[in-house]
């Protein structure tokens, strides 16, 4: 196991009812700016639900901004750190799912960054994203409801934003963007359609992946959370699938999403993210939704890598998809696993080829390009994966072998 710091602050408030625990949570003389989505907090009734909880005490100044995308858009974002600014908001929150709470995040970081007309300057917000927002020191105080289980942004200090002028999609992160705390209603992810419950279970499993699917380090705590997070995301993943009101099932769910990118299983071992990072710029080329891509690229880049991920791909082989036939030999036992994983996909409804997507070779240059452009090129946990081992994985990802 490798040294490590693991530092994480974020109040996790689980279960059912929880968002009347606000009055206590937020400050009761806070000037509150409440960021949501596309109007889907409104429409299930948790904006009022928030709203209510917030009236309950004190003497809070509440403001709202609404309209942040899925794919959190740079401009909108600025907007959004402007009405800070405008309003004295000295508290956020962030009411949806990793989009709003990603970009929510950005505005509570580079709010400060203003012009001398006092709105929000925005080359220096764009420095600050392309350097990931390192450097940023101050930041206003954040707290979130969560709406849909997925990106573990509820309690970790990462975000990713969208510029679609720059076809940009940049991941930053900065301790000063931990949420002071998450509001974890399973209840409230009733009201998700199918589509975003299946990405939202394909995304934590890919997180896992990212963080347990490297050169091994022995580090067997790691390892066998990482291995029961997949464990749970297949089986529950399938079972949300046929009962979609069964709660016990959304609630593990949802726990299972948080614990796979909290910073906890990836604490002390090495760590990949290529899926992640040539997922992004799918996004931003092709506007397909981040799980997605993700579920198109992780079976290539494991075809790919196979030989310097190869230990660790017999282990998950055996632990998580208990393949033991000692009769076959690596390789078979290796594809199987990764068939496995496809098919897995494929019953949540998720594309596993460029194809799935209807995209076809022709796609493959400019996502390079992009990847160049974005300084993408020495991926992988030994940052050896340049812009030929991408290139290669995305022409795996032309066509699938899964059934
Ligand atoms: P999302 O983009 O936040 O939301 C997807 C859709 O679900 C939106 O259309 C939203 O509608 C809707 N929705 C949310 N909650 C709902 C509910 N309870 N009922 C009905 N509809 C609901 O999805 P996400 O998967 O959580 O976030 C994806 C973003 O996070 C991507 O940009 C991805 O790159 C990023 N990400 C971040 C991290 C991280 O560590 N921070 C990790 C991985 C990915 P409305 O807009 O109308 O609310
Ligand atoms: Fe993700």
């Amino acid at each position: 196991m490798n040294n490590f710091q693991y530092y994480n602050p974020v109040r996790i408030v689980f279960g059912e009812g929880q968002i009347t625990q606000l009055s206590e949570l937020v400050p009761t003389d806070a000037r509150v700016l409440i960021t949501y989505g596309g109007g889907s907090a409104q429409r299930t009734g948790t904006l009022d639900e928030v709203k209510e909880a917030l009236a309950a005490s004190g003497s809070r100044d509440v403001f709202e901004f609404g309209g942040i995308e899925a794919n959190p858009e740079f401009t909108t974002l600025l907007k959004a750190a402007d009405m800070v600014n405008e309003h004295n908001i000295d508290f956020i929150l962030a009411v949806g799912g990793g989009s709003v709470l990603d970009g929510s995040k950005f505005v509570a970081l580079v709010a400060s960054l203003t012009e001398e007309d006092g709105t929000v300057s925005r080359e220096q917000a764009w420095d600050a994203l392309i350097s990931y927002c390192k450097n940023l020191d101050s930041a206003i105080d954040l707290g979130a409801v969560l709406t849909i289980p997925a990106t573990g942004s509820e309690m970790n200090s990462g975000g990713v934003i969208n510029y679609s002028e720059r076809q940009a999609k940049l991941p930053f992160g900065n301790p000063l963007a931990f949420p002071k705390f998450s509001i974890l209603d399973p209840i409230k992810t009733l009201t998700l359609p199918e589509r975003q419950v299946m990405n939202g279970v394909a995304d934590a499993f890919v997180h896992v992946m990212e963080q347990y699917l490297t050169y091994p380090v022995n580090a067997k705590v790691q390892d066998a959370f990482a291995e029961s997070l997949l464990k749970i995301l297949i089986a529950e993943g399938l079972v949300v699938k046929q009962e979609p009101n069964n709660l016990e099932t959304r609630k593990n769910i949802m726990w299972t999403a948080t614990m796979a990118l909290n910073g906890l299983i990836g604490t002390g071992v090495p760590q990949d993210w290529t899926t992640h990072m040539i997922g992004h710029e799918l996004t931003s080329l092709h506007s397909i939704d981040h799980a997605r891509t993700l579920t198109i690229v992780l079976p290539s880049v494991m075809r790919e890598l196979k030989e310097s991920k190869k230990e660790k791909l017999l282990q998950y082989a055996r632990n998580v998809w208990d393949i033991t036939d000692t009769d076959q030999n690596d390789d078979t036992i290796i594809e199987t696993a990764i068939v496995y994983t496809e098919n897995f996909f494929r019953d949540l409804g998720l594309p596993v080829s460029l194809e799935d997507v209807d995209l076809t070779e022709e796609a493959i240059d400019p996502i390079v390009k992009q990847l160049e452009a974005h300084k993408m090129v020495k991926l992988g946990e030994h940052g050896k994966n340049d812009l030929d081992v991408s290139r290669r994985i995305l022409q795996r990802a032309v066509t699938s072998k899964a059934s």
